[in-house]
């Protein structure tokens, strides 16, 4: 497919998507990039979603 190149970058853990995968590196980038969420973190921001009710907003402090 000849879609843009664009840098997509893990909003959380700081991965960068890549052909073979996420792959970790310190990588800051200076052109805008896509920021977007690597299986791990999005499985993860999904299950807080799916935790967190409105109705039923409570703090473990
Ligand atoms: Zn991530």
């Amino acid at each position: 497919m000849a879609t843009s190149e664009i840098t997509v970058v893990c909003s959380v853990c700081g991965r960068l998507k890549t052909t073979h995968g996420w792959i970790k590196i310190n990588y800051s980038p200076t052109e805008p990039c896509s920021h977007s969420y690597c299986p791990e973190c999005f499985r993860r921001a999904m299950t807080e979603v799916m935790h967190w009710h409105p109705s039923q907003h409570r703090h473990n402090a």
